[in-house]
Formats: C-alpha cells, sequence, structure tokens
C-alpha cells in the first residue's frame, strides 16, 4: 500500500479500536519502506513489530486450543 493512501486511511478510521488484521508491505513512490500498513486503519508497523505481533498472534492461538 502507497503511504499517502495508508494516510487517507488512517484520518477516515480514526481512533477506532482495530485488530490489525491484514498487514500489507508500505510503498512510497514505488519503494518499499520496509515497513507495514494495516488495511483497514491505515496503522504502520515496522518489520519487528509485526513479527511480534504475528509471534503474540501464534502464542494466543496455542492458548486457546490448550
Ligand atoms: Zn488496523
Amino acid at each position: 500500500m502507497n503511504i499517502k493512501t495508508a494516510t487517507v486511511l488512517k484520518n477516515a478510521w480514526g481512533d477506532k479500536p482495530c485488530d490489525h488484521e491484514t498487514l500489507e508491505k508500505e510503498y512510497f513512490n514505488d519503494m518499499a519502506t520496509g515497513d507495514y500498513i494495516c488495511t483497514r486503519c491505515g496503522e504502520a508497523f515496522t518489520k519487528s513489530e509485526r513479527a511480534d505481533k504475528i509471534k503474540q498472534e501464534q502464542e494466543d492461538k496455542e492458548k486457546s486450543q490448550e
């Protein structure tokens, strides 16, 4: 997703809660920035934040299976 689109999304979304289900690569002038953007609310995540989020989700899933 382009960084400009993300800004528009973010402004439109406001402060509503979002569980950031789908993260897309962030682009600036067709160049990947290395960061990720939530396709729903436009919030930006760094690569390590995204990795932490995926790890957390896996742990939560494992816990709920116990
Ligand atoms: Zn989100």
